[in-house]
């Protein structure tokens, strides 16, 4: 895992060329060069809350969940026990970043603040 600067974590990032980078979701920063991975690829999208200057990250291929931590957490969508996590710096670096999950059974993606 890499952070940037920011103190997001970086995510892996496909550019039109096929290679991957690092990418910050947060500040948008990418870490060149590119590493050529594609079996551990999985593609990200963020989009802005203007309103509240926040950002989503949505991993649109839920079959690469499989490559990422997981920890015990209840879906309340579906009851499964079991979701893939990630922390995405949507503030100032000082406050705590926030997690998000996803369920590894149903896909259902929420946040916590905690
Ligand atoms: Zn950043
Ligand atoms: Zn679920």
């Amino acid at each position: 895992m890499s952070f940037c600067s920011c103190g997001a974590l970086m995510v892996p990032k496909k550019t039109e060329n096929g290679l991957v980078h690092m990418h910050c979701p947060s500040c948008g920063k990418i870490l060149a060069p590119g590493v050529k991975n594609n079996s551990k690829l999985f593609e990200i999208k963020h989009t802005i809350r203007h309103n509240e200057l926040e950002k989503t990250v949505i991993i649109e291929n839920p079959n690469e969940v499989e490559t990422m931590p997981f920890t015990n957490v209840t879906c309340k969508k579906c009851g499964n026990n079991e979701a893939v996590y990630w922390q995405v710096q949507t503030r100032s670096a000082d406050e705590a970043p926030t997690t998000f999950y996803r369920c590894k059974k149903c896909g259902n993606t929420w946040r916590d603040y905690g």
